[in-house]
């Protein structure tokens, strides 16, 4: 393997060799100050030999976590020193100037440990160990078992390798997105990312079979990002390395990352953990904890004195399985797909679990106020109810009463009846005897038709105006006009009056008085205030057995007054008549008033009774208008 820092000139910032000298001067005038200022014999001290800068991914951050972890765990005096081998490389052949910087610097004062980040750190060093550090303690870290030259190794030497897994990134990638069909490999064109090139080219080539494979390492990282936003549908994206492009641009951190994460149709997948945490979805992948723990035990043991080449540390494989929830739910990939002890990071917290404690209290302010409110619709329910039946009983009981009146009326009726019956049968016979004369008078047969079918209409009127007085119906409230109400119940009770030397003055208000009511109902309050009336002028010796009837308008009242001139109501009694059972009549059931008072009420209206000035009983209904 050829040392990296010959190939990649452009990584470098410095333009020539006397350029190079004149900084490893000012370097080493530097370094000597600080290290008179600042020189504490008893510290450690830890060269951190970065491979390409210290903030190139993946390894910046295993060199943090490295850095971190050895200062908790020795805890006494530490003083890390950092190089990156990124300023190693410039002109020709810079790696001697570059390594005879390196001895100068740290000649005066040795190290006590070299911690090598990353192939390049480690194949570096291999080449160079000999004229650098030769028996000074070396860690060679965060790199793949495969990169380190194990037949170099001294016994100052110990590795903590991990062990790359490609066919198992790539099941993961299957395994969540089973439908994918194709996988693009982002990776760099340096020394080290073209070995990996070559080894996922042929640890992948069985995958061929079944999807397809594009590899992105000939192209510039600018020509990355226009391909990845192109994919075909079922397409994702493998990111491996991009610390230097085909077009000999250098990337360091996730900026490269999170612009083709941002720019691309296909979701993007790793095998290092120190690539997740934005971009990436997830999967098996190294993670740098674990092996910065790893590496720091072995750092500590060596600065207790152990011998490097004594202890061995086996390659670490992936961790378990650990994935982005954002990246999950940009990509509509559901959790079901992951592998079983995945951990899923950045889940957003539902609104429950943020807010769990609010939401349970204001759940059961709702509950109880709900359970308040079905309280109350159950109890007005039951009110409902109560009043339908008691509606209901009011009905029959009201059914009753009209059956009683009826009964009075029968006579009278049956005498209304006969009349146009007896009318019709004189006029048919009549009309027989005009038929069977020699030369039948047809204008006069006419005239007889017309009476018959006359009488005939008033003998159905009657009868229909009784049928629907005793018809069994629900308590039902339709529009009226009281003045047609007041007409019809006059007309079933004509014949009684006729009967009972009674006259029935009716005066109907000019316009007509809608209302909202019960047809049967109401007829039949009125027919039992107009039957009261009749009765109460039963004794009299008077001459003009009068009951007056009208209807008028009181603003949004209509009003029905049914006034007779009997003995009136003994004064005590006035309050006591609306109540049932008071009667003083001997065959009474002193019903009807109280009856007709909850039909009225049931109305919305209002009844009401008092003397006339000048003898006999008034009885006032109100009841309300409707337009
Ligand atoms: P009933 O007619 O069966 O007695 P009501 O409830 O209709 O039952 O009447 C109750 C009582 O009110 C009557 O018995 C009577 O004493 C009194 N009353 C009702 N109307 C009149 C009236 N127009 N004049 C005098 N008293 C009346």
């Amino acid at each position: 393997m050829t040392g990296v820092i010959r190939f990649w000139p452009t990584l470098l910032r410095l333009s020539c060799a006397q350029s190079f000298t004149a900084a490893l001067a000012v370097a080493l005038l530097l370094a000597m100050l600080g290290q008179s200022k600042a020189a504490d014999p008893t510290a450690k001290r830890i060269l951190m030999l970065h491979s390409f800068g210290p903030r190139f991914k993946p390894w910046s951050d295993y060199e943090q976590a490295i850095r971190s972890e050895i200062s908790r765990r020795w805890q006494k005096r530490v003083e890390f020193l950092d190089q990156s081998l990124v300023n190693a490389g410039d002109g020709e052949n810079p790696e001697p100037a570059f390594v005879d910087y390196l001895r100068a610097l740290y000649a005066r004062r040795p190290i006590d440990l070299i911690v090598a980040i990353g192939a390049p750190a480690a194949d570096f060093i291999q080449r160079h160990r000999q004229q650098l550090f030769p028996t000074t303690p070396m860690v060679f870290t965060a790199v793949e078992q495969r990169r380190v030259q194990s037949e170099k190794l001294t016994e100052n030497d110990t590795v903590v390798a991990v062990a790359h897994d490609f066919p198992a990134a790539f099941d993961n990638i299957l395994r969540v997105l089973p439908l994918t069909q194709t996988i693009a490999v982002v990776n760099g064109a340096s020394p080290n990312e073209k070995f990996w090139l070559k080894e996922m080219r042929r640890e992948l080539a069985p995958l061929t079979r079944r999807i397809e494979l594009r590899w992105y390492d000939e192209l510039s990282f600018e020509d990355i990002l226009l391909e990845a936003a192109r994919l075909p549908p079922h397409s994702a994206i493998f990111w491996h390395l991009m610390n230097v492009d085909a077009a000999g641009v250098s990337h360091e951190a996730n900026d490269a990352l999170n612009k083709l994460s941002s720019s691309a149709n296909a979701p993007v997948f790793s095998y290092d953990g120190s690539f997740f945490g934005e971009a990436i979805v997830g999967g098996p992948m190294h993670s740098v904890q674990q092996l910065s723990q790893s590496t720091a035990d072995v750092a500590v043991r060596i600065l207790n004195g152990e011998k490097p080449g004594d202890i061995k540390t086996p390659p670490s494989p992936f961790a378990a399985p650990i994935f982005d929830w954002r990246q999950l739910q940009r990509w509509g990939i559901s959790d079901s797909n992951l592998p079983a002890g995945s951990t899923l990071y950045f889940r957003e917290l539902t609104g429950w679990e943020r807010y769990s404690w609010q939401i349970a209290l204001t759940a059961a302010v709702i509950l109880a106020q709900a359970a308040f409110i079905s309280a109350l619709l159950h109890a007005n329910r039951r009110r409902q109810f109560a009043e339908m039946q008691s509606r209901e009983r009011l009905t029959e009981l009201a059914r009753v009463v009209r059956f009683s009146t009826a009964g009075e009326l029968t006579a009278s009726i049956a005498h209304e009846i006969n009349q146009p019956l007896g009318a019709i049968l004189a006029n048919a016979e009549t009309a027989e005897a005009i038929l069977q004369s020699s030369n039948p008078d047809i204008a006069e047969l006419n005239d007889i038709v017309k009476d018959i079918l006359q009488d005939d209409r008033r003998a159905s009127e009657v009868i229909r105006r009784m049928r629907s007085l005793l018809a069994k119906a629900p308590f039902e409230l339709k529009r009226l006009d009281l003045n047609d109400l007041v007409g019809d119940t006059v007309g079933l009770l004509s014949a009684l009056a006729v009967a009972r030397k009674c006259e029935l003055f009716t005066v109907t208000a000019a316009e007509a008085l809608p209302i909202l009511g019960d047809r049967i109902q109401l007829q039949q309050v009125i027919l039992n205030l107009i039957v009261n009336g009749i009765d109460a002028m039963q004794d009299t010796t008077r001459e003009n057995r009068i009951i007056s009837i009208r209807t008028s308008r009181l603003e949004d009242f209509a009003e029905l007054s049914v006034s007779d001139l009997g003995p009136g109501i003994p004064e005590e009694k006035v309050k006591e008549i609306f109540e049932p059972f008071f009667t003083s009549k001997a065959g009474g059931m002193g019903m009807g008033l109280s009856i007709a008072r909850t039909i009225i009420e049931a109305h919305h209206g209002l009844i009401l009774a008092r003397n006339r000035d000048h003898g006999g009983a008034s009885f006032r209904i109100k009841l309300p208008l409707v337009r």
